[in-house]
């Protein structure tokens, strides 16, 4: 598992184009500087890897567009130490831009075969979630909630009850809604029943499909 500095000189420009496509947290910036990208690919794209662009992983899934990751990372508003859920593990990308940014990290798979590569891939690279789990995240995860801020990686139908009912109070949940184009849509926990919604543009995922696989 090379990181060489070509591979360094690409990141800085990637970085150097999230900045022009307006994100401005630098810690998010800083996360996407350090992390190998390229390793979360399958080799045939390590080439792409600092492009600013989606791309095939396994069973039919993707490792998202660096500029969504940044994007739903800076809506998240994470600081050190927050509880964060993921739902939507994948490659495993993501889930390293947060533990950069140094939270406690819950991270749900609903396809085995994804799950099984990427928890014994990211451990490799010295990123250690607090727990891994192969489930369904429609249904969160209740026994560690709740959480300052619960991440959903995938195109959200609808938005699942369980995953408002387990944020802290000023927590947020950042998920993309909606069917073949999603609205990136953050509800920011305000008391126990009531939920500030605001909607920053549109974006594509692959689905977040119910149950596991
Ligand atoms: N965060 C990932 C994005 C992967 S794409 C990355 O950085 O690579 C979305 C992922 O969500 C896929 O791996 C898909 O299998 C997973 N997924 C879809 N529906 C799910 C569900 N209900 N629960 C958990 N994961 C789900």
């Amino acid at each position: 598992m090379k990181d060489t500095f070509t591979h360094q000189g690409m990141r800085k420009r990637l970085v150097e184009t999230l900045k022009k496509k307006g994100i401005v947290n630098n810690n998010v910036l800083q996360a996407i500087s350090k992390i190998p990208r390229h390793l979360f690919m399958d080799s045939s794209f390590v080439d792409h890897a600092y492009t600013d662009k989606a791309f095939p992983i396994a069973a039919d899934q993707t490792i998202s567009q660096p500029y969504t990751v940044a994007r739903q990372t800076e809506l998240l508003e994470v600081e050190k130490g927050d509880k964060v859920l993921e739902i939507g593990t994948g490659s495993g990308y993501q889930s390293a831009v947060l533990l950069e940014l140094g939270v406690t990290l819950f991270t749900i798979e609903r396809q085995n075969e994804l799950f099984k590569k990427t928890k014994l891939f990211l451990p490799k690279l010295g990123y250690k979630p607090k727990r891994m789990i192969f489930g369904d995240g429609y249904i969160g995860l209740e026994e560690e909630a709740p959480y300052d801020g619960i991440i959903v990686t995938a195109g959200a139908p609808f938005v699942p009850n369980p995953l408002l009912a387990q944020l802290k109070i000023g927590g947020k949940l950042v998920i993309p809604v909606g069917d073949n184009v999603q609205i990136m849509t953050v509800f920011t926990r305000k008391s126990e029943a009531e939920f500030v919604k605001e909607e920053h543009g549109e974006f594509r995922f692959v689905p977040l499909l119910e149950d596991k696989n």
